[in-house]
């Protein structure tokens, strides 16, 4: 059932070495573009455009939408799609988000302006941490079941807090308690690791989340064996605004296969 899907992890190789070489952000002077090459061929391959309802009914198409959306942003040339009144007036009837973002709250990862999206693209659970219970779940399996949202992405980012926390584990009060908990597995897979403690720990708990997704039941691990959602774990990237997909996460991944529409 699970097969490598070779032509993507070379496309994603391809965006991740082109994207290496790019550790800053150059802000460009940027002049408006005329009327008429905003759209072009031209244009959209220049800004790695990738069309929206293909990304909603793929969710293959809907990773490489997201990375392009994220090249941009990081490139300094983020478009800014579906955040006028249109936009709002073509989803108020309802919304069929291309993609499934499980992230952190942390403020510094606002994940349309990252993944340079807009209106209605974007389905979003987030908590420190991207710490995940029932909520959660509900929540996420309401965009599959529900939306028809195919593509499911774990976030985590570089200097996550409550990832730190559960290392050091210091005493915090509340209801804090629980995202410590939630991460202390993937701080202890990561001890004797060789490397950076905590960017070690923020990559493995990414890594345990999408497998914790996965084989989530009863609807996550049957969609996700039989192709028709793809869980996928990536890392953002504070100073460069990068989101790096995590290999580990790209492997082995199930041919996609639409769901029958009677079940959407
Ligand atoms: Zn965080």
């Amino acid at each position: 059932m699970l097969r490598t899907c070779s032509f993507l992890l070379l496309a994603l190789l391809g965006w991740h070495s082109s994207a290496e070489a790019q550790t800053r952000r150059t802000p460009k002077t940027k002049a408006n573009p005329p009327a008429a090459a905003v759209n072009s061929a031209q244009w959209r391959a220049e800004h790695y455009v990738v069309d929206r309802d293909s990304a909603y009914g793929n969710p293959y198409v809907a990773l490489r939408k997201l990375m392009g959306g994220n090249r941009r942003f990081v490139e300094d040339k983020s478009i800014k799609p579906r955040q006028d009144r249109a936009a709002l007036t073509n989803t108020e009837k309802g919304q069929k988000p291309f993609a499934v973002i499980v992230g952190c709250s942390d403020s510094r990862v606002p994940n349309e302006i990252i993944f340079d999206q807009g209106v209605g693209d974007l389905f979003i659970i987030r908590t420190a941490g991207q710490v995940m219970a029932q909520a959660s779940y509900g929540s996420i399996e309401f965009a599959t079941a529900v939306l028809g949202s195919k593509l499911l992405v774990v976030l985590g980012h570089q200097s996550c807090g409550a990832v730190d926390a559960a290392i050091k584990r210091p005493d915090v009060p509340g209801h804090i308690v629980t995202l410590v908990n939630s991460v202390k597995p993937a701080a202890e897979k990561t001890k004797n690791m060789p490397g950076n403690r905590l960017d070690n720990t923020i990559r493995q708990n990414v890594i345990d989340q999408v497998n914790e997704l996965r084989d989530l039941e009863p609807l996550l691990s049957k969609e996700y064996q039989n192709g028709e959602i793809l869980i996928v774990g990536g890392v953002y990237n504070l100073a460069t605004g990068k989101v790096e997909f995590l290999p580990e996460t790209l492997k082995d991944l199930p041919a996609f296969k639409p769901a029958a529409a009677t079940t959407k």
